[in-house]
């Protein structure tokens, strides 16, 4: 093909068997040199690639083994080809999928040499023929690998998930392990804080749980439990950095990230605040009432919300989509929505202030609604009168400080509590039309910005407040899950939101092999949490329904 126009790459499409083994497919072959790169897949069989049944026996182990694979893929390879391994994060993702049958599938994409728009035969060969089936022979093949460190990164994801499990059984919500480091290189560098500047994380012995893991043994750390607790501390003790670890806790971490055995339930969901975000007929009245403009707030629409009613119609969509652990921070929340004080109160008089601080609802959201909450806050000692737990983060190592705090709230702030209860949240139900993933040509269009945002069709959905995204290929998974939600039917126009997610769960379960039915493309799988998250900051979504609860 050397020298003849490009388009003529087409005809590379379908499956080539490799002479070292496996099959190489090409998948889509680029019609010119600046479309998107071309996508080829190697496959081997389970008994061709070797591993031992112990490694590909469960899904989870299956998830840590093709993670280590694209890993090693990505390191052999280099340009014209490009393998999506992720980073800190453990991911299910399209570019490596074991199977159950231990078979290895390796998902990537290549630009095709070129001259102009002419093929480059030779690179070509050299790419296709030489430098992939070497790398396979080296990354993907049991064999070739240092089997004490494929066993070891499996092994620690199989850790986490288990340490994760485990906590609802425990009546805890989060568990962060002795030893651990929670702090990271830099605000734009994931990797653990190095040069022996981390302190490891203590456990405080009221707080101090042990865990039977099937690898690690009996591990002892910081169990948080269920209900309401309060972070407290001095101002870059930590705080903040404890809440980030808790928020990464839902993902698995590659060994010596130092957030191993950091782990939070699978349902905690990280809410701030996020003003200038739309919002589709959330019920926020617990939080908001008697608006000056008059609106009702059970059936509350912006284009333009302000801090706290973004924050107000975060939380409850979160509660919506089945969040049953949420994450404050007060470096990201709206204060006005958090506290008012009781000189506040004097001075305002309720019937003048439509917002019904958090402070008054947190409790009964634990109590009646089975969500609990994890909140920094130091710089209100309201939340004490109303915290389970507080713990104090100092010079990094945190403190149960739960015996003093309850000391001092027998002295009364002379607040008034505002509200007693946090109503059952409505369940919305979505107009499936309103989700369009199909651009200006009518193809679908799926594509992210970084973790930031992603272009959904004709729209760009702003993903910056959607904190735990950790992977920019997590936003392609949601655009492909959103367009996955609507060809399947989970949005029908009828079903709730949170029964429309229920199902597609079970296709997010089957990892990303559901997702890979809607596009060949990198991606990693988002939870459901993310997904709901992404659509309710979709511009053109229409609620066409609200159900009440039990109802
Ligand atoms: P706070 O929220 O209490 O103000 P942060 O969590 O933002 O504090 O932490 C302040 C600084 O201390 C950050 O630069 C963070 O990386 C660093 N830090 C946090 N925890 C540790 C730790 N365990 N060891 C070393 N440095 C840490
Ligand atoms: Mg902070």
């Amino acid at each position: 093909m050397d020298g003849a126009s490009y388009g003529r790459y087409k005809s590379l499409a379908g499956e080539w068997r490799l002479d070292g083994g496996g099959v190489l497919e090409v998948v889509r072959a680029q019609s010119d040199p600046f479309a998107p790169p071309s996508r080829i897949a190697v496959h081997l069989g389970g008994e061709e690639a070797g591993f031992p049944a112990a490694l590909t026996e469960t899904p989870v182990r299956r998830r840590a083994l093709a993670s280590y694979l694209a890993r090693r893929a990505r390191a052999e390879l280099r340009a014209p080809f490009r393998v999506d391994a992720g980073g800190q994060q453990v991911l299910d993702r399209a570019s490596c999928q074991v199977g159950a049958d231990g078979s290895v599938t390796l998902r990537l994409g290549a630009e095709l040499p070129g001259r102009g728009r002419r093929i480059d035969g030779r690179a070509a060969e050299r790419a296709l023929c030489r430098a992939l089936p070497d790398a396979v022979d080296r990354a993907l093949y049991h064999d070739a690998l240092d089997a004490k460190d494929v066993q070891r990164f499996v092994d620690t994801v199989e850790d986490t998930d288990a340490l994760r499990r485990a906590l609802p059984g425990l009546g805890l919500v989060a568990f962060v392990a002795e030893g651990a480091i929670l702090p990271r290189a830099s605000g734009v560098d994931d990797r653990p804080l190095g040069g022996g500047r981390a302190v490891p994380f203590t456990a405080p012995p009221e707080l101090r749980t042990e865990i039977e893991l099937p690898h690690a043994g009996r591990v002892s750390g910081m169990g948080i439990p269920e209900g309401v607790t309060l972070i407290v501390g001095g101002g870059f003790h930590g705080k903040s950095t404890l809440l980030r670890a808790l928020e990464a806790g839902v993902w698995d971490h590659v060994p010596g990230d130092g957030r191993e055995l950091a782990a939070a339930r699978a349902d905690t969901v990280k809410i701030r605040a996020e003003d200038g975000r739309r919002v589709q007929r959330s019920d926020v009245h617990a939080f908001v009432d008697h608006l000056p403009s008059g609106g009702d707030t059970a059936d509350f629409s912006t284009e333009n919300a302000s801090g706290s009613t973004s924050q107000a119609a975060s939380l409850v969509e979160a509660v919506e989509a089945g969040a049953r652990v949420l994450l404050i921070d007060e470096d990201t929340a709206a204060t006005n929505l958090m506290i008012r004080d009781a000189r506040m109160q004097a001075l305002v008089a309720k019937d003048r202030e439509p917002l019904t601080p958090f402070v008054d609802l947190v409790r009964s959201l634990h109590r009646d609604r089975g969500v609990s909450t994890v909140l920094v806050m130091g710089g209100s000692g309201d939340y004490i009168d109303v915290a389970d737990r507080v713990v104090m983060m100092d010079a990094y190592h945190p403190e149960d400080v739960t015996a003093r705090a309850r000391a001092l709230a027998e002295t009364p702030t002379g607040r008034t509590a505002e509200a007693d209860a946090f109503p059952p949240v409505r369940h919305r139900v979505v107009d499936p039309a309103s989700v369009d993933s199909a651009g200006r040509k009518g193809r679908s269009r799926i594509r992210p910005h970084g973790t930031d945002g992603l272009t959904f069709g004709e729209q760009d959905i702003d993903l910056r407040s959607v904190e735990q995204i950790t992977d920019p290929g997590q936003a392609v998974g949601i655009g492909l899950a959103l367009e996955l939600a609507v060809r399947r039917g989970h949005l029908d126009g009828r079903r709730t939101l949170a029964a429309a997610l229920d199902l597609l769960d079970r296709d997010l379960a089957a990892g990303a092999a559901g997702l890979l039915r809607v596009r060949d493309e990198d991606f990693a799988v988002p939870r459901r949490h993310e997904v709901a998250a992404a659509l309710n900051r979709l511009r053109s979504l229409r609620v066409s329904g609200l159900r009440d609860a039990g109802a």
